[in-house]
């Protein structure tokens, strides 16, 4: 757990986060900056960075939540596809320095687009985080 890591703030319930799933070693929370509405990222607990140096066990872990929440955006979000997306360095695009898959719900002809979004209000995010955390199991 690092203070200086935002992804590990949220994990410890220090930085607020629309959680949609918790277990002992993985979180799932909303991206605040969607690239589509219900975009969730998926977390491993303890500090992970980068792919490369994560455990196995770990990984095995986090990709079984990141297919319970695909699962999830195609039947309450009534997704048409999802994209699985992980950055590792900077000249990938990687702004957090915390272990995270992207899960990003899309519609036919949103394809690979990578725009950040915003949310209408706090609520509407919440809306979505409401909708996903009720599917998911
Ligand atoms: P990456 O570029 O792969 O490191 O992605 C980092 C993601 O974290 C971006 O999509 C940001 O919008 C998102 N993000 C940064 N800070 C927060 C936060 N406090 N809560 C939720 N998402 C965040
Ligand atoms: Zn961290």
């Amino acid at each position: 757990m690092s203070n200086e890591c935002i992804f590990c703030r949220i994990v410890a319930g220090t930085v607020p986060a629309a959680k949609v799933y918790e277990d002992p070693d993985v979180v799932a929370f909303m991206d605040i900056n969607p690239v589509a509405k219900g975009h969730t990222l998926v977390v491993p607990k303890a500090h992970s960075d980068p792919i490369t140096e994560t455990p196995d066990a770990v990984l095995a872990k986090v990709i079984a939540v990141v297919r319970k929440v695909a699962r999830a955006h195609f039947q309450a979000l009534k997704a048409e596809g999802v994209s699985v997306a992980q950055a590792n360095g900077r000249a990938a695009g990687q702004e957090v320095p915390h272990l995270h898959f992207h899960v990003i719900p899309r519609v036919e002809g949103s394809g690979r687009q990578w725009t950040p979004g915003k949310y209408d209000s706090p609520a509407e995010m919440n809306q979505y985080a409401t909708r996903i955390r009720d599917v998911l199991c």
